[in-house]
């Protein structure tokens, strides 16, 4: 049990050693990113699947309030990220807590589809489409007008204020018109909801060093072992950071003790504009451009297979 989290555990499924440790690194970042002093840890419970309706009526995977988050899964930083931005006191409408859970924790939603981002802030629901384009849109806000802003917007609105009040407090803590900000979306990219989140463990690592002849770094992935995230769907998994200092091509090569299925990915930090985003499994070599900036590599092998996982990067021939 660490510092800033406090975990409740009822399901009795297997939890990785590295799996508490990762989630109260992840709430110590994200506080200390909010500028917030954690007086009490944050309360997360790790429930049984068939429990989520008692806990969390509608919701499938989890759900926070009366601060404690909820969750099926042993990692769910979407829950989390509520949870520390409610200590906060962020509050918004229900699409926008729903879209910045999704940039500054994850969800494992997948399939889904940008609306139009009028509709979806007027509407105020929580699908995942609307969910997934918030987050877009939170994204955007973010590089364009900072972090103090929005949480100025959050803290000044609240889960059903209508679209009038939503659009007087944007402007005020903002300085734009809601619908100038709609207008400058509209040219923003559609990245992945996997590359458009803002990964804060994952990104803040201290990066790789490069040898002479490129990258290389082997990563033992066990559950049992205290650096291992997981099972998330029966995958298990560990991340690292690197620096790619020259926009270039280059060769990825995976490989693996196991002959289980094992891979890494490779995703682009920082924002949606650059949304690089690789997979490359274990046993294959693939030749990307890369630009220059810091990336994460998230090592995943089979629950139930430990494995050795190697990275190679360098510069393609
Ligand atoms: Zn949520």
């Amino acid at each position: 049990m660490g510092d800033y989290l406090h975990v409740a555990q009822e399901a009795t499924d297997l939890v990785c050693g590295g799996s508490n440790p990762y989630q109260d690194r992840y709430v110590e970042h994200l506080a200390e990113l909010l500028d917030l002093d954690l007086d009490e840890p944050i309360r997360f419970a790790y429930i049984k699947r068939e429990d989520v309706e008692t806990y969390c009526f509608q919701e499938l995977w989890g759900c926070y309030y009366d601060d404690k988050a909820y969750s099926i899964f042993p990692v769910l930083t979407h829950e989390l990220a509520h949870a520390v931005t409610d200590r906060a006191g962020w509050k918004g409408t229900q699409v926008f807590r729903e879209g910045i859970a999704d940039v500054l924790g994850f969800n494992n939603n997948i399939d889904v589809e940008r609306l139009p981002i009028r509709e979806v802030i007027r509407n105020n629901e929580r699908d995942p489409d609307s969910t997934y384009t918030t987050a877009l849109f939170v994204r955007f806000l973010l590089e364009e007008h900072g972090l103090e802003k929005l949480a100025q917007f959050m803290r000044a609105t609240d889960l059903d204020d209508d679209f009038a009040t939503v659009s007087a407090a944007f402007e005020d803590a903002l300085g734009v018109s809601i619908d100038s900000a709609f207008d400058a979306f509209s040219s923003y990219p559609t990245c992945s909801a996997w590359a458009n989140q803002a990964a804060i463990v994952e990104c803040g690592q201290e990066p790789l060093p490069w040898g002479p002849d490129g990258l290389e770094t082997t990563v033992f992935l066990d559950c049992d072992d205290d650096s291992t995230v997981g099972p998330i769907s029966d995958e298990i998994r560990s991340s690292r950071s690197l620096e790619v200092s020259v926009d270039g091509t280059y060769e990825i090569t995976v490989s693996s003790t196991s002959a289980a299925a094992s891979g890494v990915r490779l995703t682009h930090c920082g924002d949606c504009r650059t949304p690089i985003d690789e997979i490359v499994l274990a046993g294959s070599s693939r030749t990307v451009d890369l630009s220059a900036g810091r990336y994460f590599a998230l090592f995943v092998t089979d629950v139930g297979q430990p494995a050795e996982v190697t990275l190679q990067l360098s510069t393609a021939p």
